[in-house]
């Protein structure tokens, strides 16, 4: 089993060759990458395979995503720090733990339990005390703690989920989600201004289903490609 240090050297090296040489330029986005210990939200067995350029698996047929999806997905959403933040597929937890680093309040919503029951775990040993883990079906949001300044979708959604887009923030709430069909979908970046949601299209990308409501079907979406 690898080291701290030796930890801290495959972090230093993902953060170079994977972020900074494909364009992840945020200083505040990279300090984060370089601290957030990745391999702590992996199996045991994985953790040597944490900084590889690749998701992995993290039970329930899911992924914890790449180290540049994370990196770009958050640089996207673009924090300053006093913000309420929404995720949707709470996962490992790592991005979650990223966002906390970045924002001032973080809520995740994750449909298995036991994902949700780790993370919320892994998060408070590491001494994240901003964070809500909630089980539920994250297309539909979370109102009651709403609205968010951003909200973060780490599945891909058929199409932009309604209750999500109304629990934005109505002056500049910024959503990044990734948008598509069961084989290819874009991340898009939503901006509200009052009534009007302004949508850019970014990047193609390869996510696992948002199951739910405003998501996928169950069992009709896709499963990811085995990556390991
Ligand atoms: N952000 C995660 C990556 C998660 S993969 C990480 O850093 O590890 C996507 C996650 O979305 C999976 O855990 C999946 O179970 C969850 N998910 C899918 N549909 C969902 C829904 N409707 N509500 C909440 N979570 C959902």
């Amino acid at each position: 089993m690898a080291t701290k240090d030796e930890f801290d050297s495959l972090r230093a090296e993902m953060v170079e060759k994977q972020l900074i040489q494909r364009g992840i330029h945020n200083p505040r986005v990279l300090d984060v990458m370089r601290r957030v210990p990745r391999h702590e939200f992996v199996t045991t067995e994985l953790r040597h395979l944490a900084y590889r350029d690749c998701p992995l698996p993290i039970g329930d047929n899911q992924t914890i995503s790449q180290p540049y999806i994370v990196a770009l997905m958050t640089e996207l959403v673009n924090l300053s720090g006093h913000e309420r933040v929404l995720e949707v597929g709470t996962g490992s937890g790592y991005q979650a733990a990223v966002l906390c680093e970045l924002a001032a309040q973080v809520y995740t919503l994750e449909r298995f339990p036991r994902l949700a029951e780790r993370a919320g775990r892994v998060l408070a040993e590491l001494g994240y005390t901003n964070v809500e883990v909630h089980v539920g079906d994250g297309s539909q949001g979370l109102p009651d703690m709403g609205p968010y300044d951003a909200i973060l979708v780490t599945a891909a959604a058929p199409a932009l989920p309604g209750p999500l887009r109304s629990q934005l923030t109505e002056r500049g709430g910024r959503m990044v989600l990734p948008v598509g069909d069961d084989r290819r979908q874009y991340l898009e970046v939503v901006t509200r201004m009052g009534n009007r949601w302004e949508i850019e299209q970014t990047i193609p990308v390869r996510f696992v289903p948002l199951v739910g409501r405003y998501g996928f079907m169950p069992r009709t979406g896709i499963v990811p490609d085995d990556t390991v």
